[in-house]
């Protein structure tokens, strides 16, 4: 039972405690290397596996002893669990309102605890994928990681359609207009310099009247549509066959049309048939070929 009286006067103060402890064996050399070396270490037992990190010297699960076995983890990682901290207090690392969360490095199996930075608070969410941001001025602490934040983490590049992916019926185009440079380039390319394609007054004797490119030249401009759209990326042509049906002249703008026309499921390649066009509309040259369609990594 409490009792106020007028008399109680209180005064408020503060009390300096200076400390230090020692960090112990293991977290003495967790934090060094994330000091000196920029890496985060965790320490992985050889009975049953598991990568601690923070490291410690005894397996949690077979209390194995396990203190020297370390292993560089990497930086980045995935969220397991998060918390916004809204309410300020004056210990914080930084003014609320942060997100704190559990991140499991790619190399870990427990997950560290860490201040996630650079997203907004309503984007966060578990399996959010973060990678570590270290201080430019060490504090020999554990915020000499400075923070996490979100990673990119989209492939360099996207493989095209995967077997399984395609369908018959499924078709993709090229359009380029021929001009005389490419007819120049292409003859260089290929050492083809025959007049009929670069000498106007020898190509006006032959039945055309007048120059034209080299038929490989449209032929090609079937590569981009079998190597980068359909199926894409990853694919690789065993087998390809033209048959040509009329000259390409200068300045003509020609369509090439590759589409599914078979799956072959015993080899997991596709049968596709190839068309090439003017601006007329008339065929130039018709073909076909079989695809091997990319297969998906990992
Ligand atoms: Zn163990």
């Amino acid at each position: 039972m409490s009792k106020t009286t007028d008399d109680c006067h209180v005064v408020e103060g503060k009390l300096a405690l200076p400390y230090q402890y020692f960090a112990g064996r293991t977290g003495s050399r967790f934090l060094i290397s994330l000091r000196d070396e920029k890496k985060i270490m965790g320490i992985r037992c050889n009975q049953c596996d598991t990568v601690f990190v923070p490291p410690r010297q005894t397996c949690e699960r077979c209390f194995a002893d396990i203190t020297d076995n370390w292993v560089d983890v990497g930086t980045k990682g995935t969220v397991t669990g998060y918390t916004i901290i809204r309410y300020e207090e004056p210990y914080q690392p930084i003014k609320p309102p942060y997100i704190l969360a559990q991140i499991k490095l790619d190399g870990a199996d427990t997950p560290i605890t860490h201040i996630i930075k650079g997203m907004p608070l309503s984007k966060i969410k578990t399996g959010a994928r973060v990678k570590a941001i270290f201080a430019k001025k060490t504090t020999s602490s554990i915020r000499d990681i400075e923070f996490f934040r979100p990673t990119d983490d989209k492939p360099a590049f996207e493989l095209g359609y995967t077997y399984e992916e395609l369908e018959v019926g499924m078709s993709a185009s090229f359009t380029k207009t021929i001009s005389e440079s490419d007819v120049y380039l292409f003859a260089g390319i290929s050492g083809d310099f025959n007049p009929m394609h670069l000498n106007e007054e020898f190509a006006k004797l032959t039945p055309f009247g007048t120059r034209i490119a080299h038929g490989a030249l449209p032929q090609s401009l079937i590569a981009p549509v079998l190597g980068m759209k359909l199926p894409g990326l990853g694919t690789v042509i065993p087998e390809l066959t033209v048959r040509f049906r009329k000259p390409t002249y200068f300045g003509d703008t020609i369509t090439a049309t590759g589409e599914v026309i078979e799956k072959i499921e015993k080899r997991k390649w596709v049968r596709m048939e190839l068309r090439w066009t003017n601006q007329k509309e008339e065929l130039v040259a018709e073909g076909e070929c079989l695809a091997i369609p990319p297969v998906p990594l990992g």
